[in-house]
């Protein structure tokens, strides 16, 4: 079982879009069908901005940070969704324990050109914490979580496992 220093921003994205999700993950569960490197790529980081500055926070790995304390990410989808905020403080509440005081999160949109710019904020930071207990409370079911419906599990990488039981 998983401690609250073990969760990391995987954690905290899959407790935004479907909480089954978060409980087969944090349990070992993978689905079959990707590779190896890829859920290497889902466990560390979505996508990298750069290589030059990174920063090794245990359960998240932060690929760029800048000079004005600003956590960069790059992400695959098209805007800004409640999960990548969330993702994005999480870093910040992360990098506050460890006395560095981030500022907040910049989300980069290359295949819209979208930027969003998410200050960690009194209120982000105690949603942040929440977040962490929160995921916790969900991994700690004795059993799965219900399925989304089946419009909202569209391209989740579990679909196969969880609509062929
Ligand atoms: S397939 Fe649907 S129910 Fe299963 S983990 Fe993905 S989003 Fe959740």
């Amino acid at each position: 079982m998983i401690g609250a220093d073990d969760v990391g921003g995987v954690h905290i994205k899959y407790l935004y879009h479907c909480q089954r999700q978060l409980w087969l993950y944090a349990r070992g569960v993978r689905p079959e069908h990707l590779s190896a490197s890829v859920q290497l790529g889902e466990a560390v980081h979505e996508t990298s901005y750069t290589r030059s500055t990174p920063i090794d926070l245990g359960a998240a790995r932060l690929d760029h940070f800048d000079g004005a304390a600003w956590v960069h990410e790059v992400k695959s989808s098209t805007g800004p969704s409640q999960a990548d905020e969330a993702q994005a403080m999480h870093y910040c509440y992360r990098l506050h324990a460890i006395g560095i005081p981030a500022q907040g999160g910049i989300l980069h949109y290359p295949k819209t050109r979208r930027t969003k710019r998410a200050p960690y904020t009194p209120d982000a930071a105690r949603q942040a914490a929440a977040d962490i207990a929160e995921v916790l409370s969900v991994v700690a079911a004795a059993t799965s979580p219900p399925h989304l419906s089946r419009s909202a599990c569209r391209g989740c990488s579990y679909i196969d496992y969880c609509w062929n039981e």
